[in-house]
């Protein structure tokens, strides 16, 4: 067992009386990470949970106070800890804004890894946590059992029947905001439809794997066949590997690290075995998180070094166009449009002139400035469906902004954010349409427009 006792020897001396840290195990909030805050609160301002409550548990100070409290042994891992940390979006907004660079994320990630060791909640829920966490999401096959369930359900009728009844408002109304919530199955899956190695008709100026995700590949095929498109279009080879597996983002923010460690260490033997030059990511949420395998794999001689490599090769789609350069498209896209900053692109990856200047390049497209662009939509994983309220007045100040540029084109890099946004268009009966940067930009090269219809998905 592992504690900051141990680890801290001044702490030891001035903490005698005090009991010991609750914090155990491998995933314990790095405590210099956490004495790094200086409370200035320039953070405050930009944390959508505490525009909401105005608490001091649900900003960025507060939590870390709370985990502080939980390092040195004056408090337990309580119901109300839990509550504050799982209140978070983990949006990461709050770790642009500090100066004092202390890294939110990955204390908010060992603190959720801490509560799953202590086990709140229910155990029905856990065990369904469980399940999807550790089996599901981690076998292609029951993924895909799960994506042909959906998809017989939304295209049978069911679908209809069950909303128009609207049965499940009445009986389960948190599963009727998690059906309201689940995004259109699409097939063929992307990883059915394009080929494990692609070759541009010219000479290949890189050799780029292909990540196609979990969620991507069921719910957004076409957003990933828009990219291969892309790359092969821009001349790179690509290689979209079978064997690959969710990138383990999901089990990371949710507290289970061992999962995120298993699915980091399978991801990097295939693209290895694939041997190439960069890893391309279209979902700014698995791309941030493969960005840090190296810092997930710290402890492991035999991939720490490996992880490293991997890492240096991750690039977001965006990114890595404008970094090699693209071919500017022909055809032009005459309509207003706007771009959302996803947060874990801006906030996690520092990534938000690139999709810009990739939007800016079509010719006829009239890009204007989303107010808070940088600002959480309420997406973030599945803080949409456990709290549903609060997400929805999140998502409703989004649309606020969106309408006022009555741009019918909303831009996004995220399958999480697509999802929520085409959600909140539908809340609010905007004419419009949430789509990806890669899929605009491909509909340019290939002289054709986006369909806006007034019923979203
Ligand atoms: S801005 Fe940084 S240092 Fe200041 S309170 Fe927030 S997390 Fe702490
Ligand atoms: S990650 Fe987002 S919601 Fe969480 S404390 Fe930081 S700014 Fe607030």
């Amino acid at each position: 067992m592992n504690s900051y006792k141990s680890m801290d020897k001044d702490n030891q001396e001035t903490n005698q009386n005090k009991v010991l840290s609750a914090f155990m195990g491998v995933d314990i909030p790095p405590y210099g990470d956490i004495l790094n805050c200086m409370h200035c609160g320039l953070c405050l301002s930009v944390c959508p949970t505490y525009s909401l409550t105005r608490l001091e548990k649900a900003n960025p100070r507060g939590r870390i106070s709370l985990i502080k409290a939980v390092a040195e042994g004056e408090l337990a891992i309580t119901d109300g800890f839990v509550d504050a940390m799982n209140y978070c979006l983990n949006c990461r907004a709050c770790e642009s804004a500090c100066p004092a660079g202390v890294k939110y994320g990955e204390l908010q990630e060992a603190a959720r890894a801490q509560i799953e060791i202590f086990q709140h909640g229910t155990i029905p829920g856990r065990l369904f946590k469980k399940f999807m966490l550790e089996t599901v999401f981690t076998s292609s096959l029951l993924l895909k059992t799960m994506g042909y369930s959906l998809w017989l359900y939304q295209k049978t009728g069911m679908q209809w029947l069950v909303r128009s009844s609207r049965v499940l408002e009445f009986l389960l109304p948190s599963l009727a905001r998690l059906e309201g919530l689940s995004p259109e199955i699409k097939l063929p899956f992307s990883d059915q439809s394009i080929p494990e190695q692609w070759k541009p008709e010219a000479k290949p100026r890189y050799r780029v794997g292909l990540l196609t995700g979990c969620i991507m590949n069921m719910a957004f095929p076409d957003v990933n066949q828009d990219t291969a498109e892309v790359l092969i279009y821009n001349d790179f080879e690509v290689i979209t590997p079978k064997d690959q597996v969710c990138c383990g983002s999901l089990h990371g923010h949710n507290g289970d690290l061992a999962t995120a460690r298993k699915l980091a260490r399978k991801n990097i033997a295939v693209f290895e075995k694939a041997q190439v030059d960069y890893i391309i990511i279209n979902s700014a949420g698995c791309g941030s998180f493969m960005k840090t395998y190296a810092h997930l794999l710290r402890e492991e001689p035999e991939y720490a070094q490996r992880a490293k490599v991997f890492e240096d090769k991750v690039k977001d789609v965006s990114e890595f166009l404008l970094m090699t350069g693209f071919k500017k498209p022909d055809h032009p896209i005459p309509l207003k449009a706007t771009y959302d900053d996803a947060c874990h692109l801006l906030h996690g990856q520092g990534i938000s002139q690139q999709p810009r200047d990739l939007l800016n390049a079509i010719p006829g497209l009239e890009l204007v400035e989303l107010e808070e662009a940088s600002w959480c939509c309420g997406s973030a994983g599945i803080y949409n469906i456990v709290h549903y309220d609060d997400s929805m007045k999140i998502l409703d100040r989004k649309m606020d902004h969106i309408k006022e540029t009555q741009a019918p084109l909303v831009i996004t890099g995220n399958p999480g954010c697509l999802v929520q946004l085409n959600y909140g268009i539908k809340r609010h009966q905007y004419k419009g349409k949430a789509i990806h940067p890669v899929t605009l930009l491909n509909l340019a090269y290939k002289g054709k427009q986006p369909e806006i219809s007034e019923k979203q998905n």
